[in-house]
């Protein structure tokens, strides 16, 4: 069984859905959790429910406040052994619809939070020359979807921020991977008609959607001992969904 015993853990995005259920998985096996979500009170009360030590506000597009949060983690419980960088967003628009708020709040969500957090993580981890990151990627990102292009292109950046970062920080110790979810049934994807739901899962070799603790299993995987030797991967969590 993963032991996460003494480990301090950070999970962006942690109020709900998979980084509720990664923050949850972490805990259960003995790591010390910070939790962060936009909303104070959310984010305490999500804490509570996933056995975290705390709950943090965190806005991933503020760069600033993503260095000052991940110091103060690390500082506060002197070290910082695994980060999740969770957060995200998904507003589908076909090509013709795209307005460039859209494109900006994409990107700065998904592809430049992404990037500030693995940049702080890196700072924080790299005194001690070891640790563990793990971004969240897409299925979209791999194959790209119609209606998603925007999303696609944010989740395809998100990916090859794992491969390089892992390139780059190897030498310290420090492994970079990337989970590749397919479906999941989190608020994400509530705006699925259940007809676009059955249809996803039909399509899925394994019959069904995701859950969010699917993807977290994986993620505790990678970010424990038992993935020692693995870094700049991008790992599907998709049924066996190929788009
Ligand atoms: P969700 O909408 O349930 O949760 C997303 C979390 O990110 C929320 O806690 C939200 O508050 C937070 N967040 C959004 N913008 C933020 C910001 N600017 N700063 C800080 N936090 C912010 O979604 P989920 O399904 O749990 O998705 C989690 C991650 O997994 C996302 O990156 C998403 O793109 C990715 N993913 C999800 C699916 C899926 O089918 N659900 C598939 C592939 C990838």
């Amino acid at each position: 069984m993963t032991d996460l015993s003494g480990r301090v853990a950070l999970v962006t995005g942690g109020t709900r859905g998979i980084g509720l259920a990664t923050a949850r998985a972490l805990a259960e096996v003995g790591a010390t959790v910070v939790l962060t979500g936009r909303d104070e009170s959310r984010a305490k009360e999500a804490a509570a429910t996933a056995g975290a030590a705390a709950g943090l506000v965190l806005d991933v597009t503020d760069a600033k406040a993503v260095a000052t949060l991940v110091r103060g983690v690390a500082k506060e419980h002197g070290k910082l052994d695994i980060v999740v960088a969770n957060a995200g967003i998904m507003v589908d628009a076909l090509l013709g619809m795209i307005k460039e708020d859209l494109v900006d709040t994409t990107l700065s969500t998904n592809v430049a939070g992404t990037l500030h957090t693995v940049q702080a993580a890196a700072r924080a981890m790299m005194r001690k020359k070891t640790g563990s990151i793990v971004v969240l990627a897409s299925v979209v990102g791999e194959y790209g979807s119609a209606g998603q292009t925007v999303y696609a292109a944010s989740k395809a950046a998100v990916a090859n921020i794992a491969r390089s970062a892992a390139k780059e920080l190897g030498r310290s110790g420090i492994r970079v991977n990337a989970v590749a979810p397919g479906v999941i049934d989190t608020d994400l994807t509530s705006g699925l008609s259940e007809e676009a739901k059955a249809e996803n899962a039909g399509r899925t070799p394994l019959g069904r959607l995701g859950t969010a603790e699917d993807v977290a299993k994986v993620i505790r995987f990678l970010v424990s001992d038992e993935a020692s030797f693995v870094t700049g991967q991008v790992l599907g969590v998709d049924g066996g969904l190929v788009l």
